[in-house]
């Protein structure tokens, strides 16, 4: 052991979900120091790989590439002295609170083990609840067990993933105040956390660094020191500045610049022929057309911030962006800097019939290079049908490092809805859209002759 080295440091790491041919890299090349006194948030939008990370730095996952170490050694298994509490309370129902913390430290004697409990108890505020069953709590309530369980073992790193997002604001809040104090504490061992998160602010309050990730794969854009001394207020100017600093940063890492994304769209691609000669086609986000469509009816005439879309459709940043981007892609809206102003086209679809919102939509995506490989790929089928399967394995080929099953399905929902293809999802197959031709109403003529 090292004494002045890291307590976790990941070099090179690279961790890829899956096997054989369905390979999904996650992270790629992330290196990352984690020292005492340090509390980092991981920050990014959803999928970009956070809690795999997470994972990976507690010793849960190894990773495919590249190198952990836990005080300069190699880490094999689960790093020891490191707790992690996770979002979904994972507490066991047939234990009471009292219980449930106990399982962390059942190994020791009984009187050190009966007065830890007591304390951490005491320390979380659940004193009075420790008979209590979990099903009998609030979820801010049986998140402090979750806290007490990781803290009775006295960690040196206390690892949470997306702690308080099942929670209401101001339990949430409590919650955070709860552990910055712990963190203060100098009684108390506890010096370092590791934090998932989606929310700056909760980044910016707790945190000392703020490791911002970035998406496909997932890999450190930016590490962003938040020196604000404790206890933070959120209403100080200075805690506004660090906000609206990770507010730029975030947008500049999720949203690059989709005005390049969509100008690919313009290269010559895809010829699924026997040249072989691929050019990654534009990606599509993964989100349902109905979902753009929706954004679409709650933009406001003026133009409105990312960040305030978030907040009034109660959605994360992550998901927001990745609607922004597919509505960008369609042209309905425009985003310039981190505001978001609806086009003259995105009015003209907002007053359309349902109908004519399809047509309309169906005209864009059909110019979107990746439903050109859709169509082209159906039309070369010999009976113009095409098995799922051999999309699902074109895509793969084409765009290794995304998901093929995500971009499938969004594929298959947005040309479902645009009345491009029609999806028989009983025989796993697809084919263009067949329009009904309109009826040709009998003249006087008819039936003559
Ligand atoms: P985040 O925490 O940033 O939302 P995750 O680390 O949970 O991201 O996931 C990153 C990507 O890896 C996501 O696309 C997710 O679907 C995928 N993923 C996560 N866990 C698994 C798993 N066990 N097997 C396969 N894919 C996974």
């Amino acid at each position: 052991m090292t004494a002045s080295a890291p307590i976790l440091s990941l070099r090179h790491v690279c961790h890829e979900y899956g096997s054989g041919t369905h390979r999904d890299l996650v992270l790629s090349d992330v290196n990352l120091d984690i020292s005492a006194n340090d509390v980092v948030a991981l920050l990014g939008p959803s999928g970009c790989g956070k809690s795999t990370l997470m994972r990976v730095l507690t010793g849960l996952i190894t990773p495919t590439k590249g190198k952990v170490f836990h005080h300069g050694l190699a880490l094999h298994g689960i790093a020891p002295g490191v707790a992690m509490v996770f979002q979904n309370f994972a507490l066991f129902p047939w234990l009471t609170v009292r219980g449930n913390v106990l399982l962390a430290v059942e190994h020791l004697p009984a009187a050190e083990r009966d007065a830890k409990v007591e304390r951490i108890l005491a320390t979380v505020g659940l004193d009075a609840y420790e008979s209590t069953y979990p099903r009998e709590l609030s979820g801010g309530m049986k998140q402090r067990v979750g806290i007490a369980r990781a803290l009775v073992a006295s960690p040196e790193v206390l690892c949470l993933d997306e702690p308080f997002s099942a929670l209401d604001v101001l339990t949430a809040e409590t919650l955070r105040n709860e552990l910055a104090r712990l963190l203060a504490d100098k009684t108390n061992p506890l010096r370092t956390m590791i934090l998932v998160t989606h929310n700056i602010v909760e980044a910016v309050e707790l945190a000392t660094r703020i490791v911002v990730l970035a998406a496909n794969p997932g890999r450190v854009d930016q590490i962003v020191a938040n020196p604000l001394p404790y206890p933070r207020d959120p209403k100080s100017p200075a805690f506004a500045a660090a906000v609206e600093n990770l507010h730029r940063i975030l947008t500049h890492t999720t949203l690059p610049d989709t005005h390049t994304a969509a100008g690919d769209a313009g290269k010559v691609i895809i010829p699924v022929d026997e040249t072989h000669h691929r050019i990654a086609p534009v990606i599509i986000p993964a989100v349902n057309a109905g979902e753009v469509l929706g954004l679409l009816a709650m933009l406001p005439a003026e133009a409105i911030d990312i960040f305030d879309i978030a907040e009034r459709l109660g959605r994360d940043f992550g998901s927001v962006v990745n609607l922004l981007k597919a509505s960008e892609l369609l042209e309905l809206v425009q985003t310039p800097g981190q505001n978001v102003i609806i086009t003259e086209f995105g009015r003209q679809v907002l007053a359309a019939s349902t109908l004519d919102q399809k047509k309309l939509l169906r005209e864009k995506i059909l110019k979107l290079k990746i439903f050109e490989l859709l169509t082209r790929l159906i039309n070369v089928q010999e009976d113009k049908v095409l098995a799922d399967d051999t999309l699902l394995a074109e895509l793969q080929a084409l765009l290794p490092h995304e998901k093929p099953r995500v971009i499938f399905r969004t594929l298959v929902n947005w040309g479902r809805f645009a009345e491009i293809i029609q999806h028989d999802q009983r025989r796993h197959q697809m084919r263009l859209y067949e329009r009904k031709k309109p009826r040709v109403l009998a003249g006087p003529g008819a039936g003559k002759g």
